[in-house]
């Protein structure tokens, strides 16, 4: 089984209610594959930074067991910038600023040992680059999840709906999902974009948890009510990680194991809001995760006798 993913390597700036970061590391495919690698390893990570990139961070990722053979530093440029400003209720956020520095002039070029994945996850990034990395694939993967945002909805919406059209699963948020499909009930935005290519889709719903829908079949995970929510920021990729990440280890992608995987997608986002970015994914336990998973058990076991 192998896991790549394909996004950002950024350096965000982020304010929210609780407290405001200049730099703090991120992008797609950073949060991403910290959370997978939880769950196997390796992880191989396609993507650019400049070299005011902190080689720490890139050395820890190796640690953790993510390949970063695919990760392009290029000398003299500055890595990818954004930054986000969320409101008071946390599940809305302003982008503030977004600088594609090195990210401009960016080729994903994947090694010919990346071009036969089992699992691809196209993490938030120009459609346009997103294709560029399907056409190099040497056989199918076994599934294709693929993200996006609502930038790219606004300026580069034709990409996308050709990117549907080659994924098996989307992953959006509900707001995405919407401006997507231009449909408010997120039963009828999933059916409809389902008719645009992808047999599942998952739409996120921040606090509210997260649905997975398959033909007439819908799983719904609640996300974790926690008392202390400090930055949402990272958490989609996080979910994204933890979800790809499981149906990899457990090598099964039907609906059924969907569920399960979705409840680690929702575990790993839980912990990453804790913290500036995905920084509190960097000392995890399996023990923690195990016993987050239960939490969320908990929360949705019930016994009711039907009379
Ligand atoms: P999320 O909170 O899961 O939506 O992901 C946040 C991450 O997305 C941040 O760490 C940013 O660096 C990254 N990001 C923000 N804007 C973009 C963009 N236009 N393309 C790709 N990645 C982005």
């Amino acid at each position: 089984m192998s896991i790549l993913v394909v996004g950002t390597v950024a350096f965000d700036a982020i304010e929210t209610p609780f407290g405001k970061t200049d730099q703090v590391v991120g992008g797609s495919a950073l949060h991403f594959s910290r959370s997978a690698s939880y769950f196997h390893k390796p992880v191989y990570l396609v993507s650019v930074v400049g070299d005011d990139f902190p080689k720490g961070v890139i050395d820890d990722l190796g640690r953790r067991g993510v390949d970063t053979t695919g990760l392009q530093v290029k000398a003299g440029q500055k890595s990818f910038f954004w930054s986000g400003k969320y409101r008071t209720d946390l599940n809305s956020r302003d982008t503030l600023d977004t600088q594609l520095n090195v990210l401009e002039h960016f080729e994903p070029y994947l090694p010919p040992a990346l071009r036969k994945p089992d699992y691809l996850m196209l993490g938030n990034l120009v459609p346009a680059l997103q294709k560029q990395v399907l056409d190099q694939l040497a056989h199918k993967p076994r599934l294709v999840v693929m993200d996006t945002m609502n930038l790219w909805l606004d300026i580069a919406r034709a990409d996308v709906l050709t990117n549907l059209k080659l994924v098996d699963l989307v992953v959006l948020n509900d707001e995405e999902a919407r401006q997507l499909s231009g449909e408010y009930s997120l039963v009828k935005a999933a059916q409809a974009i389902r008719r645009m290519g992808p047999d599942r889709v998952v739409i996120k719903k921040g606090e509210h948890g997260a649905l997975l829908f398959h033909k007439d079949d819908i799983f719904f995970a609640p996300a974790l009510p926690l008392e202390e929510v400090f930055d949402p920021t990272g958490a989609g990729d996080c979910f994204a990680g933890g979800f790809v990440g499981y149906l990899a280890s457990s090598r099964d992608v039907s609906f059924e194991n969907m569920k399960s995987a979705l409840i680690y997608g929702s575990a790993m986002a839980s912990f990453c809001v804790e913290q500036f970015g995905s920084e509190r994914l960097l000392s995890l336990t399996g023990k923690d995760i195990r016993s987050r998973v239960k939490q969320f058990l908990e929360l949705i076991q019930i016994d009711i006798e039907l009379g």
